[in-house]
């Protein structure tokens, strides 16, 4: 075994728990956390699995937890809202074995949907929240959250952003942690059996328990002061602390890796210290307002620092040091690349006849979410996983259809999604006499965080064979009528379908069965554009394939197929009018 490696704060995570014995780890995959588990799952000592969804994954922990066993849970920012049942209820019940939850929230929304700040669920479970800066501390601070949560009885929050899961920095290693007995189930119904009467008893335990972790706060080597000059103090945490010690390296600095309950005495004792206190955090102004509360003089915080997105060192040098200095932005000047469906992509054909049709297209949480991009735009709402049915459920049931395709609705949604917290959506559909078309596009994989395993892909997580989710027969289960499947690849039947469903008055689902190209390396001869016949009309273009470009010349232009990217799925050659493509 080396004793260093260069490690995303991802993989230290995945190391910590396997250096402080963590026995098993559970996740559902989302960007910025998907890594975690994926590297979790190479240490063969942890038990490792894929959830169909957080909830199911913050079960399985606290089952892991009760039975005396060390646990590491791990998700995104909004899956947290998914598994936010269980959590503040295991929050009463505290641990058997310790059990740190992963949020790996994401400012900025590189693949989010929104910028939540879980750090308020700290406060709002009232559970203590960890936070490392680098991977380093990313690891050790798994070890050290899993001692807090054994110690104070507690689950504890341990949240990252995008930049500390997927930054590298060098990480020094340890032996595995070896546990002094082994995992065993105890009846201990006042801890675990939350009915009113012993819920009762608990909700005091659970406010000592915070005034407890707050004492424990205040000496904790989670929390340090790095004092310097004293014309400005920054109290600070995350990833932030790493863009102050850049952008002011003269500035005294408290460093927050325990980020609730805060240390009030340490706050006002290093406050005392500065002349200008600032505080700096992303997102909400978690740590400024209960430092106001505190009474501690505050210079600025969310006055110069907004509340949106993620910050830099060249933000940070601007409002504090150099307001009129303007560091150049190393962006600049590069060329926008925003996302697309892959060449040979499954849902491009999907998406070019549900625009082609106008309809409403009440999207999920996927690849496919892409369908709302130029030039394809035909995706017209998505909020959070799963929602998708039952929001065309709801709309169908206010809106008078008549013949008019643009007041119809196609819920769209994936194999993964579906799994996820689809399901219950459909359930409901067929129960409360829906109307809707369905769309279930089975990949067979999650896509979108990089081709995890999921129910219906025949693996598990470590490999292993497993059940395949047949979703058609899950379907006809839940008691519906209409289920019919159809070929991506061939517009035409994509189009008929549609049509004969949207015409039909009762709830049907479509099952798109087609593997994601990418994950399984589907690939047909590649297609070539006559440029005689190209007239230069970029119908094709509007399907969104980065294999076809425009060549511009002078009195002429034409589309070309690059060969390295083209996977043959014809789906181009199917609009293009003038047989140009073959
Ligand atoms: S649709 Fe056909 S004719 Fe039009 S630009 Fe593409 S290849 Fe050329
Ligand atoms: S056939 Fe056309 S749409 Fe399909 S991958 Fe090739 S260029 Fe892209």
């Amino acid at each position: 075994m080396p004793e260093r490696a260069i490690l995303s704060g991802n993989e230290a995570i995945a190391r910590g728990a396997y250096e402080a014995g963590v026995v098993l780890a559970s996740a559902y995959p989302g960007t910025p956390s998907t890594e975690i588990l994926e590297n979790v799952s190479k240490y063969k000592d942890i038990y490792s699995e894929w959830s169909p969804n957080e909830k199911v994954a913050m079960e399985v922990g606290v089952g892991s937890s009760i039975a005396g066993a060390r646990t590491l849970v791990a998700m995104k920012h909004v899956g947290v809202n998914v598994a936010a049942d269980a959590l503040f209820t295991f929050s009463y019940t505290g641990v058997g074995g310790g059990l740190v939850l992963v949020s790996a929230d994401d400012p900025a929304m590189h693949s989010s949907q929104n910028e939540q700040d879980n750090r308020n669920y700290g406060k709002f479970a009232k559970i203590p929240v960890v936070e490392p800066s680098d991977s380093q501390e990313a690891k050790e601070f798994v070890g050290l959250a899993l001692e807090i949560s054994e110690e104070f009885d507690t689950p504890v929050l341990f949240r990252t952003t995008t930049r500390v899961s997927h930054s590298k920095s060098l990480v020094s290693f340890a032996e595995r942690r070896v546990a002094e007995k082994k995992p065993e189930l105890v009846k201990d119904m006042p801890k675990y059996t939350m009915l009113p009467a012993f819920g009762r008893r608990k909700h005091p335990l659970v406010e000592e328990r915070i005034e407890k972790l707050k004492a424990y706060a205040e000496s904790s080597p989670l929390n340090r002061i790095e004092m310097a000059d004293t014309k400005i103090g920054v109290v600070t945490n995350g990833i932030t602390y790493q863009y102050v010690k850049d952008a002011l390296p003269e500035a005294s600095v408290l460093k927050l890796g325990m980020t609730y309950p805060l240390p009030t005495k340490l706050i006002k004792d290093f406050a005392a210290q500065v002349d200008q206190l600032y505080v700096i955090e992303e997102l909400d102004p978690f740590f400024e307002e209960q430092i106001r509360l505190m009474g501690v003089d505050v210079a600025h915080g969310k006055d110069l620092f907004s509340l949106c997105g993620e910050f830099s060192p060249q933000l940070i040098r601007e409002k504090v040091v150099e307001s009129s200095l303007t560091l150049q932005d190393v962006a600049e000047g590069l060329p926008a690349r925003p996302p697309a469906f892959c060449p040979g992509c499954s849902h491009r054909g999907i998406f070019t006849i549900l625009k082609k049709l106008k309809v409403f297209v009440s999207g999920d949480i996927g690849c496919y979410t892409l369908g709302a991009l130029p030039p394809i735009q035909a995706l017209h709402s998505c909020v959070c996983m799963g929602a998708s049915i039952g929001m065309a459920h709801g709309m169908s049931h206010v809106i008078e259809t008549g013949d008019d395709l643009t007041q119809k609705t196609v819920a769209v949604i994936g194999d993964s999604t579906f799994f996820h917290s689809g399901m219950t959506g459909l359930l409901n559909s067929v129960y409360n006499k829906g109307i809707s078309v369905v769309m279930i596009l089975d990949n067979r994989t999650t896509g979108m965080t990089g081709g995890q395993e999921n129910p219906g892909t025949g693996k598990t997580l470590s490999g292993e064979d497993a059940i395949s989710a047949d979703i058609p027969a899950m379907a006809r289960a839940f008691g519906i009528q209409e289920v019919v499947a159809v070929d991506p690849y061939n517009l035409e039947e994509v189009e008929d379908t549609l049509r004969a469903e949207l015409a039909n008055p009762q709830l049907s689902v479509i099952v798109v069965e087609a593997p994601c190209v990418l994950r399984y390396r589907i690939s047909k001869p590649v297609l070539k554009v006559d440029p005689e016949k190209c007239t230069g009309c970029k119908r094709c273009l509007q399907v969104s394939c980065n294999a076809l470009s425009l060549i511009e010349e002078d009195d002429n232009s034409y589309v070309e197929i690059d060969p390295n990217l083209c996977v043959g799925c014809t789906v181009c050659a199917q609009v293009c009018k003038f047989d140009a493509i073959s």
